[in-house]
């Protein structure tokens, strides 16, 4: 078979380029398939702070883009494409994006996470219109408005404070009293003059579907009962992550959670296939770590092909 490609990484997040650095250094030529959200994650963030080697922090469209370049200059290739399916189960593995279908010697999974919705109709027809999972994207839409941040986690006390820039007032809600967040993120969202905390809180509704944009959210207050209108001009989810696993569906094994199943860190059950990064890590999912899953998975690709040539 011609054109068969040694390794394909799927994904372009911190995990997905430290696999290409590492094997376009080993000489393998990746091809790095970049889906829906190019540059993962750090794209969609702001300063980063916890990024070793960073003394003043970095953004993290920058850190992402400085990987890119890394892994380009030694000779790594990037191609837009929303991968479709694979098919794992002959070799070379397949890749298929939309008509086109790529082979590899070896797949390294980089697909990382998307952003959760809470799955209300009114806020997926008001998504563009007010609704929002990206503050970095959408933040300055609202400047001069009072807004919501859904969320107790990391994710919600980062976009709380990062939409202060643009808002006069941000709520943050969340459905329990207890927060997931670390205790500095927290601190500093609760320090805030222009956060306010509502707690043991749930959106029921997101107003207003008929006039195509928000103007209010129904909310329910979980203690009393009582349900309210809130008025808003926008919602931002930060409610954590899916793992972007679908195309591996009755190919690699995932857990109850869609998250990819590896063993020793980055070993799926088919030789050859390795995962890292958010789409199979749910307990640290931070960019250094992905950078570390990413480091070995492409340490064990290059190893597997040796193998093989051998
Ligand atoms: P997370 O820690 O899983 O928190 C998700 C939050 O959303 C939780 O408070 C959860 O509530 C709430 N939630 C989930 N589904 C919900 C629903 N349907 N309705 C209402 N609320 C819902 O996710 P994350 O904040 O995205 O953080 C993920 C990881 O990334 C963490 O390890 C975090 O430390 C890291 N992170 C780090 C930084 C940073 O250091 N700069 C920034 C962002 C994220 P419950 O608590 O009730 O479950």
């Amino acid at each position: 078979m011609d054109n068969v490609r040694n390794v394909v990484i799927i994904g372009s997040g911190c995990a997905g380029h430290t696999a290409a650095l590492y094997t376009a250094r080993a000489n393998l030529k990746p091809l790095i398939l970049e889906g829906h959200e190019p540059g993962g994650q750090l794209s969609l963030t702001t300063l980063v702070e916890n990024f070793p080697g960073f003394p003043e922090g970095v953004q993290g469209p920058e850190l992402i883009e400085n990987m890119r370049k890394q892994a380009g200059r030694f000779g790594a290739q990037y191609q837009l494409g929303h991968v479709a399916k694979v098919d794992l189960g002959s070799r070379p593995f397949s890749i298929h994006l939309g008509k086109e279908v790529i082979h590899a010697r070896s797949l390294i999974v980089a697909s990382g996470a998307s952003a959760r919705w809470l799955g209300l109709p009114s806020e997926q027809a008001l998504i563009g219109h007010g609704v929002s999972s990206c503050a970095t994207c959408d933040g300055f839409f609202f400047s001069g408005k009072e807004i919501v941040v859904i969320g107790g986690g990391d994710s919600a006390m980062e976009e709380a404070t990062f939409l202060t820039r643009f808002a006069t007032k941000v709520t943050l809600i969340h459905r329990r009293e207890e927060f997931r967040a670390s205790k500095i993120m927290l601190e500093r969202a609760q320090h805030h003059d222009k956060i306010h905390f509502l707690t043991n809180t749930v959106v029921e509704e997101v107003q207003d579907v008929a006039q195509k944009e928000v103007t209010g959210l129904r909310l329910r207050d979980l203690k009393t009962n009582k349900a309210w209108d809130f008025p808003t001009s926008a919602m931002f989810l930060g409610i954590g992550h899916i793992p972007n696993a679908k195309m591996f569906q009755g190919q690699l094994e995932t857990d109850q959670d869609g998250y990819l199943v590896t063993s020793s860190n980055v070993f799926t059950k088919v030789a050859g296939v390795y995962a890292c990064g958010d789409v199979q890590d749910r307990r640290y999912r931070q960019a250094i770590t992905a950078a570390g899953t990413g480091c070995m998975a492409a340490l064990e690709a290059e190893k597997f092909l040796e193998e093989q040539e051998g």
